[in-house]
Parts: C-alpha cells; sequence; structure tokens
C-alpha cells in the first residue's frame, strides 16, 4: 500500500468516520462502560479504564506519526513515565542524560529510587562516559533531545547502538521535537515517551502523555500496567489531543520560522552574552540536530548579562511573551528556569549544567514574527 505522508496520517489514522453515526470527526465517547451483547460478548470495549474508542483513535494516530506498531495514551506525560518504570523491578538500573525535565528527575530520584531502582546521570554526548555509566543491571538508557532548558543535542543513533550492546532498551523523551521533527524510533530507540501536554496538544488546553514502540512484548506489558495502575487519560483529554496532532506539521513549522528568526536577532544583541538554539551555525550540536532531526523547533533559551536582575526586569517588560512554565502551544512563554523550572535542582548541580541566573527560556509562539521582536526588543532595553 501507498505510504501516506505525515498531515495525512495525522487528520486520518485511527480517525475513520464514526461507523455508526457516519460522524467525520471521532466522538468524545464520555461514558465509563460498554453494554455487553451477552456473558463474555463484547464489542471491543468493557469498562473505560481498559479502553476506550476515543483513546483507541489518539492511540493509533500517534502510532502512525511515530513510525510505531503500538502506541498508549496516558493522562499525563509522568503517568507514561511512571508505567513505563513499573516495567522494572527492585535492583534494575537507569543511565539518564545529565540535563532532563524537572518532574523527570522528581519522579527518579523520589519516588523510584526508594523502590529499589537506581539512577545514574551522564553527559549522553560523550559515547565513553556513557558506556562507562552502563552496567551489567542497566534495564535503561533514558534521554531528552534537544534538552531543556540548554538545548543540548544528543546522538541518538551512537546512544542507541551503546545501548544495545550493553544489553538494555533506549527511551527517548521527544516532548520537544514532536514526531514531526524526529522521528527516534527510525534512528533506534526503542521507546518513545511524550508529554502530549505541550506540542502534541499545541494549545495549552490539556494534560496527557504518550508511549509509542514496536516491542509487542513490552507493548503488551505496558497495557497490563495501564490497566492495572490507572494511569489513563479521559476521552475529552484524548480528543482535544486528537484535534491538535490535525495541525501539527503547519504549527511546528510556524513556530520554527519564529524561533529562528528571534535566536538570530538575539546572538547579535549586545545584552545577550550566549544564544542556545540548535538551529544557530555557532551552536556546538548543529551537526548532529541537522543530520537526525526534520527541523530545530521552536524552544530557546539565552543568557543575559546582569544575572538574576536583569533577566527578572527582562521577564517583567515582556508583554506577548506570558511569563509561565510549560511550553509548546500557539501563545508564546517565557520563564526563568534558575526560580522555576529548574529550582528544586541543587545549587551547585545547576552550576554545572550551566543553568545561570541571567538564562531565560522561551517557547516561541506562532504570532506575528514582528510583534514578537517587538516585544522582545522592548523587554532588553535597560
Ligand atoms: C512537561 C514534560 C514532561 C512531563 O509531562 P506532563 O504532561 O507535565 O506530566 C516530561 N518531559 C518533558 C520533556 C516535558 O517537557
Amino acid at each position: 500500500m501507498r505510504e501516506v505522508g505525515f498531515s495525512t496520517r495525522a487528520i486520518h489514522a485511527g480517525q475513520d468516520p464514526d461507523p455508526v453515526t457516519g460522524a467525520v470527526i471521532t466522538p468524545i465517547y464520555q461514558t465509563s462502560t460498554f453494554a455487553q451483547d451477552g456473558l463474555g460478548k463484547h464489542r471491543g470495549y468493557e469498562y473505560a479504564r481498559s479502553g476506550n474508542p476515543t483513546r483507541t483513535a489518539l492511540e493509533q494516530c500517534l502510532a502512525a506519526l511515530e513510525g510505531a506498531k503500538h502506541g498508549l495514551a496516558f493522562g499525563s506525560g509522568l503517568g507514561a513515565e511512571t508505567t513505563l518504570l513499573h516495567t522494572l523491578k527492585s535492583g534494575d538500573h537507569v543511565v539518564a542524560m545529565d540535563d532532563l525535565y524537572g518532574g523527570t528527575f522528581r519522579l527518579f530520584e523520589q519516588v523510584f529510587r526508594q523502590l529499589g531502582i537506581t539512577f545514574s546521570y551522564v553527559d549522553a554526548r560523550d559515547i565513553r562516559a556513557l558506556r562507562e555509566g552502563l552496567q551489567t543491571n542497566t534495564r535503561f538508557v533514558w534521554l531528552e533531545t534537544p534538552t531543556n532548558p540548554l538545548m543540548k543535542v544528543v546522538d541518538i543513533a551512537a546512544v542507541a547502538d551503546a545501548t544495545h550492546q550493553a544489553g538494555a532498551k533506549l527511551v527517548v523523551d521527544n516532548t520537544f521535537m514532536s514526531p514531526y521533527l524526529q522521528q527516534p524510533l527510525s534512528l533506534g530507540a526503542d521507546v518513545v515517551v511524550h508529554s502530549s501536554t505541550k506540542y502534541l496538544g499545541g494549545h495549552s488546553d490539556v494534560v496527557g502523555g504518550a508511549i509509542l514502540l514496536n516491542d509487542d512484548e513490552l507493548a503488551s506489558q505496558l497495557r497490563f500496567l495501564e490497566n492495572a495502575t490507572g494511569t489513563v487519560p479521559g476521552p475529552l483529554d484524548c480528543w482535544l489531543v486528537l484535534r491538535g496532532v490535525k495541525t501539527l506539521a503547519v504549527r511546528m513549522r510556524a513556530h520554527e520560522a519564529n524561533a529562528l528568526h528571534i535566536a538570530e536577532c538575539l546572538e547579535r544583541h549586545p545584552r545577550v552574552l550566549q544564544v542556545n538554539y540548535p538551529g544557530l551555525a555557532s551552536h556546538p550540536d548543529h551537526a548532529i540536530a541537522q543530520r537526525q532531526q526534520n527541523g530545530f523547533g521552536g524552544m530557546l533559551s539565552f543568557v543575559i548579562d546582569g544575572g538574576l536582575e536583569s533577566a527578572r526586569h527582562a521577564l517583567e517588560r515582556m508583554k506577548l511573551f506570558t511569563l509561565a512554565e510549560s511550553l509548546g502551544g500557539v501563545e508564546s512563554l517565557a520563564e526563568h528556569p534558575a526560580t522555576m523550572t529548574h529550582s528544586s535542582m541543587p545549587i551547585a548541580r545547576r552550576e554545572a549544567l550551566g543553568v545561570s541566573d541571567g538564562l531565560i527560556r522561551l517557547s516561541v509562539g506562532i504570532e506575528d514574527l514582528e510583534d514578537l521582536l517587538h516585544d522582545l526588543k522592548h523587554a532588553l532595553e535597560q
């Protein structure tokens, strides 16, 4: 069969017109239970924790977008990660990238460490350091790329090789790129995790998560665990993500066009000491980003001169860039990692990573570029 393009999959995969009514848009099956035709006879759905047709549509669609055989949708990104970590047992070990979403770090250190699972952290751009970090009990290598908030880019294929040689599986959190800009499974990753709260949903109106994979055995283990632990999404939330992904490609192109332009302007600005955006030729990981991504996305961070006070002043002067955590929506957001998203990180670790007091992170939205530039220019005036 002829393989269809990304946006065609986003709009149609898992979303045939409703067989009963012909509804073109997948209905929100707002029901907790399903009538059974007889003892042991049902139409594929029994109880909505185990499955719901709106969720099924989303799962099939996301799997088609990541090029995966199996898709599972969850109530949040962390719900997806929790379910995945429950496939491990006491004594198992995970090697993670040293620049991770704060909530993931907290889940590892404050929830699963107590259950006897150990975690260590390396800069996975250094394959030798990664190999040295792998142990005989390592089950997962866990990456985000590009990372948050420093936008480091990790070579997924190289890490997948090292991981597989050690008999472990590679998990990639693909939230920052979305499947439109990066497809980790095609680069050798075993499991893709998403916070669909971000670019997949795209409108800052829903919290959700997903796991996409090809491994049959791990997929059925995850389905069992999702039902057994109850980390499921509601049907309205699935519907909102499903509506969001229909425009993923056009949104990602618009995010990227704005972000690249803003990154170039910030790089020339006299008050900006450093810009972290993989689309800039000056970015240390530009070449690998160009090779493994289909674009550079809408996230960037930059360092302003004058530290905390300057950052505070600039953030307070922004009008269109809203001061808020989260990312990936159509509206532009700005935040201060040192005091917001990364405040729970010990200061020494934060400084070692480069999350300085002058660092500002932008989630560049799809408003008109001239307006965003005007807002930033105004914010950076002394
Ligand atoms: C937001 C986020 C998560 C957590 O997802 P939630 O939907 O907030 O639970 C995980 N990873 C990354 C990279 C994120 O940005």
